[in-house]
Parts: C-alpha cells; sequence; structure tokens
C-alpha cells in the first residue's frame, strides 16, 4: 500500500460571482522517503490540492475524492481525528515564514507547543528537542535563537525555523509550499540541501509545491505538472526533462536560466493564466498554446498514458509532434 495515494481530488469553492474549480480529478501516490513535485504557475491548484489533503480549505471551500494516508481518508475527515494526524505524521511549510510564524510569541513557545501537544512530553524536554531540531536546521547559537522573536531573525533563519517546527514530530510527509520563494539565491540552495539531509536522515517523503522545474530537477524523483487546476503532465523526472512533451511543460523548460548555456533569451509563456472563475472551454492552456489547433478551443483532452501507467499528459497533439519541440528545448 503507498504511502499516500490520491484519487480524483476535486477542490470547488463558492463565490458571490460563480462557483471556481480550482482542482480537478488529481491522481497521484507518494512511497516512503520518495519526492513528489508539484509544478505550475499561481492559480494551478497546485497549493489547493495540498491544503485540501490537510483539510486546510478555506471556509468557502470543498473537497472531493479520496487522499488515503496509510489506508485513512484524509478528505472529510473529522476535525479532531486530522488534528491528531496534522503538524504530527503530516506537516507542512508554508509560502512565507513572516505570516506563518506568531510574531507575538517566541520560537521556544511555538516550538514545544507543537511537541506538548502531539507528543505529551514535559516543557523541559519538548525544549531540549526544539534546540536540538534547531541545530539540525543549522541555526547557529540554537540555545540562545530559541529565545528570541520571529522578526529578530533574518528570512532564512525564519525559513529554516519553520522547516525545524514542520520536522519537530518527525512526521512520515512534509508538505513544502514554495519553501524557497521568499528567499535569495544563495539561501534557496542552502535550504534545499537542508531538505535533501533532513530527508536523508528521516526518510522523510516530501510533496514540494513550485513554480520552478530547477527546484524540481535538484530535489524530486516524481513530477506533475498542473495547469488552470488540471494534469498535463506526470512522470518521473528523469523522464520530464529528457522528453517533456506537453507544450506547457515544454514552456517552463523554456523560461528556465541554464548554466550549461551561454546566453541567448529566455523565452516565456505569453498571456496569463486563466481566470478559473470562468474558465475557456476546451484545453485550459490553449489560448497560450503556440501547438493549439481548432479542437484545442473545444474539447479538454483527457490524462492519457504514453507509455504504460507512469508518464501521463494530457494534449490532443501526439507525442511525436512534439519531438521537435523538446529537441529544441534540451538544448535552449
Ligand atoms: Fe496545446 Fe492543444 Fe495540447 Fe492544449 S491540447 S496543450 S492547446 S496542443
Amino acid at each position: 500500500m503507498p504511502l499516500l495515494e490520491v484519487r480524483d481530488l476535486q477542490v470547488e469553492f463558492a463565490t458571490h460571482d460563480a462557483t471556481v474549480r480550482a482542482v480537478n480529478g488529481v491522481n497521484f501516490t507518494l512511497e516512503d522517503g520518495e519526492t513528489l513535485g508539484i509544478v505550475g504557475e499561481s492559480g494551478s491548484g497546485k497549493s489547493q490540492s495540498v491544503l485540501a489533503m490537510l483539510g486546510l480549505l478555506a471556509s468557502n471551500g470543498r473537497a472531493s475524492g479520496t487522499a488515503l494516508y496509510r489506508g485513512e481518508n484524509l478528505i472529510g475527515m473529522p476535525h479532531k481525528a486530522m488534528n491528531r494526524i496534522r503538524g504530527n505524521r503530516l506537516s507542512m511549510i508554508f509560502q512565507d515564514p513572516m505570516s506563518s510564524l506568531n510574531p507575538y510569541l517566541t520560537i521556544e513557545r511555538q516550538m514545544t507547543e507543537v511537541l506538548e501537544l502531539h507528543k505529551n512530553v514535559t516543557r523541559r524536554e519538548a525544549k531540549k528537542r526544539a534546540i536540538s531540531m534547531l541545530e539540525a536546521v543549522r541555526i547557529p547559537e540554537a540555545a540562545h535563537r530559541i529565545g528570541q522573536y520571529p522578526h529578530e531573525l533574518s528570512g532564512g533563519m525564519r525559513q529554516r525555523v519553520m522547516i525545524a517546527m514542520a520536522l519537530l514530530c518527525e512526521p512520515e510527509v512534509l508538505f513544502a509550499d514554495e519553501p524557497t520563494t521568499a528567499l535569495d539565491v544563495t539561501v534557496q540552495a542552502q535550504i534545499l540541501q537542508l531538505l535533501r539531509n533532513l530527508q536523508h536522515d528521516f526518510g522523510t517523503s516530501i510533496v514540494l509545491i513550485t513554480h520552478d522545474l530547477g527546484v524540481v530537477a535538484g530535489l524530486c524523483e516524481k513530477v506533475m505538472v498542473m495547469y488552470g487546476g488540471r494534469v498535463m503532465e506526470q512522470c518521473d523526472a528523469a523522464t520530464l526533462f529528457a522528453k517533456p512533451s506537453h507544450p506547457y511543460t515544454i514552456g517552463l523548460l523554456r523560461a528556465l536560466p541554464r548554466l550549461d548555456h551561454d546566453g541567448g533569451e529566455l523565452t516565456g509563456i505569453p498571456g496569463n493564466p486563466p481566470n478559473m472563475a470562468h474558465p475557456p472551454a476546451g484545453c485550459p492552456f490553449h489560448e497560450r498554446c503556440a501547438d493549439a489547433s481548432d479542437q484545442c478551443a473545444h474539447e479538454a483532452p483527457a490524462l492519457q498514458a504514453v507509455h504504460g501507467t507512469h508518464w501521463l499528459r494530457a494534449c490532443h497533439r501526439p507525442v511525436e509532434a512534439m519531438k521537435t519541440r523538446y529537441q529544441e528545448t534540451s538544448h535552449v
């Protein structure tokens, strides 16, 4: 049995204007110690998919489908049962540590609370474990820093504190929502290395949400590319980077700077993601896709197997027709 098995996950929000279908039929599995990258632009549905699994949707949100964690369905799970699992067996690192940490409480109070709640340990023992986790995420002078408030720490240190908090109870799955977006490039690289080390040391499975395929390349074994609330392409990371076959994936790759290429302009994807309150008919990407045909404007492509069940894509254009595109991409 996989550690996490998500089947036909749907998320919608009731608004004054319309019902926003933010996630439409997401499926994936996650094994012990595995890392899955969920990639896409803002509004693609990647964060809402994870928030739905953790019972953290906004009050106007509704999730359906199944997300089996060790055989227990997280979707629709009663609050009491969810509170037992969330922050303990399933943990989340949020995008912005400044707004996710409580500015009125010291790091010590925020960290020890997690352990006291889930592990039933004394305050003294909780503090000891919290300091040792801060040391594990390379916070210098951890015993001193633990007494400080979030505003006294740098952005990189606050992100490390968030990671330490998420790992305190040794979760089986760590959901990381753009964990490096707010950080400069050097600190980004340090945080990614830290996640790699922690995964190695603790055997944690990771679901990494990002808009950056470069981050996926360094950390993930499997990738799911989302756009307009749907999965566009889903396969192992090696296949995605060697043979991207979906126009949107290829667009993301062509927009990525590469160290092994000496110059040339990056090619962005023209236009903006769709307004999910009024999504376009047909393929959600057709208004921005250079390969779109008439069929694309009317008929949404189904997610189909390219090769076995491990490489899926949703596109009317045959994989063969995209070969030249990915060859162009491979030397961009
Ligand atoms: Fe482009 Fe059509 Fe494929 Fe959508 S289905 S990605 S519009 S070619």
